[in-house]
């Protein structure tokens, strides 16, 4: 039991197929108490319900300051505390860089960059008090080495800025006993990458990755409990890259 006792807030967490869910179950797996945030139309509380009883849904957008404050005093009402956050949600658009619009750049970055910084303002409070949190950020392998199949130029932009966003608030934050690290998935079989993917392409790139397949969402998960729970004690403003090998 890694997390006993801890309460654990995941943004984007509902959809089922995701890795915000599969992080809240192992979490949930390891005795935390889950609050999962997300969009109305993913039912957050349904999702939430799934993982047994004494979780809680939130429904917010990571993009709406008001909202997501709302969700986070709800959280706080019914548990009294946050330990620790996961920035998860996010969004992609396959798009090369001539044909990125306004109105998609202002989409995908108001997801993941603005999205964490928002959701991480409304928790620090809380475990300043506290004295001690985790903030996990996933970024992505698109931050490192171009977005590929997954994202446009946009959305390694975000991700890049998550992980900046990451550091800065470590080194601020590590005084309040906060510590703050970054994921970076590789290519994750999720409903993310759902209708982008025949399966000739994705035969193709297992093989190109060093460990021979594509993640799955409870790789990412078991990241996350590492650099939620006391194991990871020692680790602040690191970037965890968990891609089967991708950037070797
Ligand atoms: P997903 O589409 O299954 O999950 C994203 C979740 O974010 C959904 O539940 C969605 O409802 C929620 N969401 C979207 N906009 C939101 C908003 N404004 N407010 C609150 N919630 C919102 O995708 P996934 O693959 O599970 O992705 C999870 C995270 O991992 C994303 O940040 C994604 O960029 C990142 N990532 C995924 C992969 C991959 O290969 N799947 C690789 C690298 C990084």
């Amino acid at each position: 039991m890694l997390l006993a006792n801890k309460v654990a807030l995941i943004t984007g967490g509902a959809g089922l197929n995701g890795l915000g869910f599969a992080t809240a179950r192992l979490m949930a797996e390891h005795g935390a108490r889950v609050v999962i945030m997300d969009l109305e139309a993913a039912n957050p509380a349904a999702a939430a319900a799934q993982l047994g009883e004494g979780h809680l849904g939130v429904v917010a957008s990571v993009t709406d300051k008001a909202q997501v404050e709302r969700a986070v005093a709800q959280a706080l009402e019914k548990f009294g505390r946050i330990d620790v956050l996961v920035n998860n949600a996010g969004i992609t658009q396959p798009r090369k860089t001539v044909d990125i619009t306004g109105a998609d750049y202002d989409a995908v970055l108001d997801v993941s960059l603005r999205g964490t910084l928002l959701a991480s303002q409304a928790v620090i409070p809380a475990m300043e008090r506290q004295g001690s949190g985790s903030i996990i950020c996933i970024s992505s392998v698109s931050a490192q080495r171009g977005g590929g199949i997954l994202g446009g130029p946009h959305y390694s932009a975000a991700k890049a800025g998550v992980l900046g966003l990451a550091r800065a608030m470590a080194r601020e934050l590590a005084g309040a006993g906060i510590r703050v690290n970054s994921i970076t998935p590789g290519l994750i079989g999720t409903d993310i990458i759902k209708g982008k993917l025949d399966d000739e392409r994705k035969a193709e790139i297992a093989e190109s990755i060093p460990l021979g397949r594509l993640g799955h969402p409870k790789d990412i998960a078991g990241a996350c409990v590492f650099l939620a729970s006391d194991l990871s004690a020692y680790c602040t403003g690191v970037t965890l890259d968990v891609n089967g090998g991708m950037l070797i």
